[in-house]
C-alpha cells in the first residue's frame, strides 16, 4: 500500500504496540474497536466550522454500537432513525423524541405506532404512510409528529449513491408533495418539517455545494404552500471519507464556508426554522479499525495467499461486495510492523469458503507471518451491522469503543 495512501487514514495509527494492546483488550481476534477521541476530534473540527445555528444529526445505521451512540448523544443535536431498534438506541441514548428523525420507505405498522407512542418525528414517505400515522395518532390520543421526506427534483452527480432524483422509493417526489400537505391539512395534521437526502458518500465539494443550495430552494418553494414556517428543515448529509488509493479528502472547509452564505437565505425566507445536517459515516468512519489475525499462508500459482480469520461476514464493505462495482482495497496494514518497508505482493483474505471472501487484492506488505494483525482502517461506519454475520456460522467480532 502506498505510503501517502495509509498516512491519510487516521485509524492505521493502531499499529504496533497500539495494535497488541487493543488485541490484549478485545481478548481475541477479529474485533472492530472505534476510537473516542477520533470521533470527538471530528465533530470539534466540524463544529468549529458550520455556521452557528446548523444542528447536527448522526444517522445511526453508519454505526449503531450502543456505546457509540450514546457517546455521540452528548455531541451531537440528534438522531436519524431507520427502524424501531435504532428509534429505541436513540431513546436509550437520551436523545429528546422531537430530536430524532424516522426515515425509511417501509416502515410497518408496529414501527410506526411506536414513533407516535413516542412522540419521534416520522419522516413520510408515502400516502400510505400518512394514512397509518394519522390513524395512530386517533388511536393513541396524539397528535403525530411528521415530516415530509422530499425525493428532490435535482440529481447530483460524483456521489458514491445516490438516493434521490429520479425514480426512487424513497421520499415523495415533489410534484406531489401539495397533495400530500393538502392532505395533513384535511387530517388537521401539522407539518414539523421538510427532509430532503440527495445521497451518500460524496468525496467532491462543488457537488455537496450545489445539493445543499438546491435543497435549500427546494424547501423554500415547498414551504411556501404552508400557513408557517417548518419546525426544521433536514438537509441531508452525503459527506464521504476517502477509503481508496487515489481518493482525497472532502473539502470541508468550502462546504462550510458556503453554509455561511446559504443558511441566511434559508432563515431569511423561513424564520425560525431549525436547519440540520444529518451524517453517518463522516463522522464514525475514519475512526473505526478492524482487526484480524493471520492464521495461514500459503502459495497458489504463483501468487501468496495470505488467510486470516476475519472477511466478508464481518466487513462486507471490505471485501467489496457492498455496493461496489469495481473491487478495490480499503486501506490495510500488517499491524505488526506498521513501519517496515513492504517486500511481498500478496492477496490478503477472509477464512469462508467463497472467492468473495477478499480483504485485499495485490497488495504490497512486510512479509505475513502466521498470528500478525491484518489492520483495515476506514472501518467505523458500515462495518460489522452492515455484514452478513450469520454466513458460515463463525464466531461474530467482537466490538470496542476506545
Ligand atoms: C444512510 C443515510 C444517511 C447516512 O449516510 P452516510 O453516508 O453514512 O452519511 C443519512 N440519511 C439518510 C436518510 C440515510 O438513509
Amino acid at each position: 500500500m502506498s505510503r501517502a495512501f495509509i498516512a491519510q487514514t487516521p485509524g492505521l495509527h493502531f499499529g504496533g504496540a497500539a495494535v497488541r494492546q487493543l488485541a490484549h483488550r478485545a481478548g481475541r481476534t477479529p474485533f472492530f474497536a472505534y476510537d473516542r477521541s477520533a470521533i470527538d476530534a471530528r465533530i470539534r473540527k466540524l463544529r468549529s466550522l458550520l455556521p452557528s445555528g446548523m444542528h447536527l444529526h448522526y444517522s445511526i445505521k453508519a454505526n449503531p454500537m450502543p456505546a457509540v451512540v450514546g457517546y455521540l448523544a452528548t455531541r451531537v443535536d440528534g438522531f436519524d432513525v431507520a427502524s424501531a431498534q435504532e428509534m429505541a438506541l436513540a431513546l436509550d441514548a437520551g436523545a429528546a423524541p422531537t430530536d430524532i428523525g424516522f426515515a425509511g420507505p417501509g416502515k410497518s405498522q408496529d414501527d410506526l405506532r411506536r414513533a407516535v407512542a413516542t412522540g419521534v418525528n416520522v419522516h413520510l414517505e408515502s400516502e400510505t404512510q400518512l394514512r397509518l400515522v394519522t390513524a395512530l395518532g386517533w388511536e393513541l390520543g396524539v397528535q403525530p409528529n411528521v415530516a415530509i421526506r422530499v425525493n428532490p427534483d435535482f440529481s447530483v452527480g460524483h456521489s458514491g449513491m445516490r438516493m434521490g432524483g429520479g425514480a426512487t422509493p424513497f421520499g415523495v417526489d415533489v410534484d406531489q408533495v401539495p397533495a400530500l400537505l393538502r392532505e395533513l391539512e384535511a387530517r388537521e395534521v401539522a407539518l414539523a418539517g421538510f427532509h430532503v437526502f440527495w445521497g451518500s458518500q460524496c468525496l467532491h465539494a462543488p457537488t455537496v455545494i450545489l445539493a445543499q443550495r438546491q435543497s435549500v430552494e427546494l424547501v423554500v418553494r415547498l414551504a411556501s404552500d404552508l400557513a408557517a414556517p417548518p419546525r426544521f428543515v433536514n438537509l441531508g448529509g452525503g459527506f464521504g471519507i476517502p477509503y481508496f488509493a487515489g481518493e482525497t479528502a472532502l473539502d470541508i472547509n468550502a462546504v462550510c464556508e458556503a453554509m455561511h452564505e446559504w443558511l441566511p437565505r434559508l432563515y431569511e425566507c423561513l424564520p425560525g426554522t431549525k436547519a440540520t445536517l444529518e451524517l453517518g459515516r463522516y463522522l464514525v468512519g475514519e475512526a473505526g479499525v478492524y482487526v484480524c489475525r493471520v492464521i495461514d499462508r500459503k502459495r497458489s500459482g504463483g501468487r501468496t495467499f495470505v488467510i486470516t480469520d476475519g472477511g466478508l461476514h464481518h466487513h462486507l464493505a471490505a471485501s467489496g461486495n457492498f455496493g461496489q462495482v469495481l473491487r478495490r482495497n480499503f486501506p490495510v496494514i500488517l499491524g505488526d510492523r506498521p513501519d517496515t518497508a513492504s517486500n511481498e505482493r500478496c492477496h490478503v483474505t477472509g477464512c469462508l469458503c467463497t472467492p468473495l471472501d477478499r480483504l485485499a487484492d495485490d497488495v504490497d506488505l512486510p512479509e505475513a507471518h502466521i498470528g500478525d494483525f491484518v489492520v483495515v482502517g476506514q472501518s467505523g461506519a458500515y462495518g460489522r451491522s452492515a455484514s452478513p454475520l450469520h454466513f458460515l456460522s463463525h464466531p461474530e467480532p467482537i466490538e470496542m469503543l476506545v
